[in-house]
């Protein structure tokens, strides 16, 4: 099972791909992929650049049929 976690970006908690920010003092913040290249995070838009839109579910798969 995978953990929920909340997106900073919109406030949403679900188990859609993230990226783990590590803050000191053992805070760890998160991100939807899309929600973070919004914000112009370049990993992120690395990693959707080829993504096609997808959302949820279909991006998960995604993601990992690309090792991600
Ligand atoms: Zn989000
Ligand atoms: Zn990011």
């Amino acid at each position: 099972m995978d953990l929920l976690r909340t997106c900073i970006g919109c406030g949403q908690a679900d188990t859609d791909p993230r990226h783990v920010i590590a803050l000191p003092g053992d805070v760890e913040v998160t991100w939807h992929l899309d929600c973070h290249k919004i914000a112009g995070c370049p990993s992120c838009t690395d990693q959707l650049v080829d993504a096609g839109g997808l959302t949820g579910a279909e991006l998960r798969a995604y993601l990992q049929t690309k090792g991600i």
